[in-house]
C-alpha cells in the first residue's frame, strides 16, 4: 500500500504558514485543513455557550462535537478567536478530541495539506513532507497586524506584538508543548522573505520530498 503523499506544515503563530500551505495545496493539487481553524472553533463555540476556556471537560465536550462543516464562520478569524484558541488548545482532552478528525483527514488516499502545531510529530508522523516555518517575532507580529488591519480591527503593533510572544510562550514554552519541530522537518525561515519567495522555497522543499516519495512511497 503506497503512504498517502501528506504535506505536514507547522510554526507559530504568523509566520506564513497558512499562506504557504495554501500555495501547496494549490501547486500539489491537494485538499488543505488548516487546523488552526479547528482550536479557534472550539474557543469562539466554548466562549458563546458561556463556558471557561480553563474547564477542561466543557471544552472537551464542544471539540467532540464540531464537524468540518461548522469551520466557515468569520469570528474563527479574528485576534479574540486565535487568544482563544490557544487557551483551550493546551487541555490535553481538547487536543485528543480533535485528533482523529485532522488523522482521518491527513491519511485521505489521494494525500492532503494540513498545517497546525504538532501535525509532524503527533497528527501525522508519518508524512513524506514536513515543514517547520517560523520567523522572527517582530516580522510575525508586522504580519498579522496588517492582515487585522486589512480586516477592520482595532489594533495596534505593540499588541500584536504582545500577542504572538504570548502565545508563542503557551504553545511552545513547555517540556509537554504542542509545537515542537520534528526531527525529519526541514525549517524554513521567513524574516527575511517576502511570502512569494517563503512560497518558492516551500514549494521546492516539497517536490524533493516527492522525487523522494515517488522512488519509494513506503
Ligand atoms: O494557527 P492559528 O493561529 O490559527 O492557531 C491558533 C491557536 O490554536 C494556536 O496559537 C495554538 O494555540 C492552537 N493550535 C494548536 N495546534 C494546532 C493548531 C493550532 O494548538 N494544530
Amino acid at each position: 500500500m503506497k503512504r498517502p503523499f501528506i504535506i505536514a506544515v507547522d510554526g507559530p503563530a504568523a509566520s506564513g504558514k497558512g499562506t504557504i500551505a495554501s500555495g501547496l495545496a494549490q501547486a500539489f493539487d491537494l485538499p488543505m485543513l488548516d487546523t488552526g481553524l479547528l482550536y479557534r472553533a472550539v474557543g469562539v463555540l466554548l466562549a458563546r455557550h458561556g463556558g471557561d476556556f480553563d474547564d477542561v471537560e466543557a471544552a472537551a465536550r464542544v471539540a467532540r462535537e464540531l464537524t468540518p462543516e461548522m469551520l466557515t464562520d468569520p469570528a474563527f478569524r479574528t485576534r479574540e478567536a486565535g487568544e482563544a484558541a490557544s487557551r483551550v488548545a493546551i487541555h490535553p482532552p481538547v487536543r485528543a478530541a480533535l485528533r482523529k478528525l485532522q488523522q482521518v483527514f491527513a491519511h485521505r488516499p489521494g494525500g492532503a495539506v494540513i498545517d497546525g502545531r504538532d501535525i509532524g510529530t503527533v497528527i501525522a508522523p508519518d508524512a513524506p513532507a514536513k515543514l517547520f516555518v517560523t520567523a522572527a517575532p517582530e516580522v510575525r507580529a508586522e504580519r498579522r497586524f496588517k492582515q487585522l488591519k486589512a480586516q477592520g480591527e482595532p489594533v495596534t503593533f505593540e499588541d500584536i506584538l504582545a500577542d504572538i510572544r504570548k502565545r508563542d510562550a503557551r504553545d511552545g514554552g513547555r517540556a509537554d508543548s504542542p509545537m515542537v519541530q520534528a526531527d525529519d522537518a526541514v525549517l524554513l525561515d521567513t524574516s527575511q522573505m517576502t511570502i512569494d519567495q517563503a512560497a518558492d522555497a516551500a514549494r521546492r522543499i516539497v517536490e524533493a520530498a516527492r522525487a523522494r516519495w515517488e522512488q519509494d512511497p513506503g
